[in-house]
């Protein structure tokens, strides 16, 4: 690796505080950044976005850049434009990361991106900081896997090392007999991979944890998520399990984002079996299982983020009320937008409080991610009550 693509861990190029007035620029235009855009404006910052797709949803409500995310001309532009940088998803072309560490302020620094960006890297550093992770091996070689099988057993998952999301680039190994089958149709040979012992979890949480450049650290309550075709459909908030598993949870994301030196946000996924914490996977950026945050917490993390990478002091964390958030994909648009247009009865009768959010995309593809609604809630109970009579998310 060349001296300019060295990762650059957060801060080297000094900590500055970006005040209100200061453009941020945002890698990517999506949902993130548009919501980012949104809690930002309203502290008085300006954003400009980089993003492939004309009238991209954050560029509906910030500046935009029309480009390809590995545009080093357009990436220079975004650095000419903003006072600060951030991004909105993890698979930043590390030339591009170099180039804008070189020519802007990045306060996350490139490090991290170069950490999660892996998933044999991300696994030593979450074990360095002393938590632990599902039992893995890293795979090159069909004879590798054979090894790896022997010694996790099976079902275990086997998994690309870098490129995947949402159950993408995985297959779970049922019997030895799949061996050469998964190892051919994950690319095996051609892209590294690495198996994981099958985690029979109890429940699947996260958390997400705020640093700043000074090193002060927020955490916000753990989310229960529940995926469906391994897509997020809800996280409950709090989550159903023992105070002091989250206090645990909690812990664990905070012992990561200072091992890790994160600035801004990191989300923490976790797998609770048995009472123990297994971590599963990082992203370094505000994430769709914190979401619920938005209305039920003082904070919100899309505020935290733009607080932490502009140096201000972190917001409080306190949960204000139960909640449940549960997203909104292509196939649910239509059936939300005719709800809303009715007085709710339903949730008049149940006494909660549905937050619509929309994210502006154009077309609403199946299983694509629109918006989400968080239900504000006495209990969680009444919030997933709403839920299921709306008969929005039927199966
Ligand atoms: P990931 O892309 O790593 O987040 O995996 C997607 C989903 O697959 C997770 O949310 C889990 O539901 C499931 N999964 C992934 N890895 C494991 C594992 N080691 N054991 C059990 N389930 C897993």
């Amino acid at each position: 690796m060349s001296e300019a693509h060295k990762p650059q861990a957060a801060n080297s190029a000094g900590t500055q505080t970006i005040l209100p007035g200061s453009t941020i620029g945002i890698l990517g235009g999506g949902q993130l950044g548009r919501m980012m855009a949104h809690a930002g404006s309203r502290l008085g910052y300006r954003f400009v976005a980089l993003d492939p797709t004309e009238d991209a949803p954050t560029g509906q409500v910030a500046g935009q850049i029309v480009a390809a995310y590995d545009d080093r001309e357009a990436a220079r532009e975004l650095a000419k434009r903003s006072d600060v940088i951030t991004y909105e998803f993890e698979n930043v072309d590390a030339g591009v990361a170099a180039m804008l560490m070189e020519e802007s302020y990045v306060p996350q620094g490139s490090e991290l991106l170069y950490t999660t960006q892996h998933r044999l890297r991300e696994k030593r550093a979450i074990e360095a900081a002393g938590v632990p992770v599902a039992p893995y091996a890293a795979v090159n070689s069909e004879a590798d896997l054979r090894e790896a099988v022997a010694k996790l057993g099976v079902p275990s998952v086997l998994k690309t090392v870098t490129g995947g999301y949402d159950g993408k680039g995985q297959w779970v190994l049922r019997s030895e007999d799949e061996i050469a089958e998964a190892f051919e149709a994950l690319g095996g040979g051609k892209m590294e991979l690495v198996l994981e012992q099958f985690i029979r979890f109890d429940m699947e949480i996260s958390v997400i944890a705020a640093r700043s450049p000074q090193g002060e650290v927020a955490t916000f309550l753990p989310a229960e998520n529940v995926h469906v075709d391994n897509i997020l459909h809800l996280s409950i908030v709090p989550a159903r399990i023992p105070d002091a598993v989250a206090s645990e949870a909690e812990a664990l994301a905070r012992r990561i984002a200072e091992a890790l030196g994160v600035v801004g946000l990191i989300a923490v996924e976790l797998f609770l079996a048995g009472g123990q914490l297994y971590v599963n996977e990082l992203a370094p950026r505000p994430h769709n299982s914190g979401h619920y945050t938005m209305e039920a917490c003082r904070t919100s993390q899309f505020e935290q983020h733009v607080r932490a990478i502009c140096n201000l002091p972190l917001g409080g964390t306190e949960l204000l009320t139960p909640v449940v958030m549960v997203n909104v994909l292509g196939e649910h648009v239509a059936p939300l937008l005719e709800r809303m247009a009715e007085h709710d009865e339903a949730a008049e009768r149940l006494g909660v409080e549905p937050k619509v959010h929309l994210y502006g995309k154009h077309e609403a593809k199946h299983k694509r991610k629109m918006g989400h609604v968080n239900v504000l809630a006495a209990d969680t109970e009444s919030a997933l009550a709403w839920i299921s009579e709306t008969n929005i998310w039927r199966a």
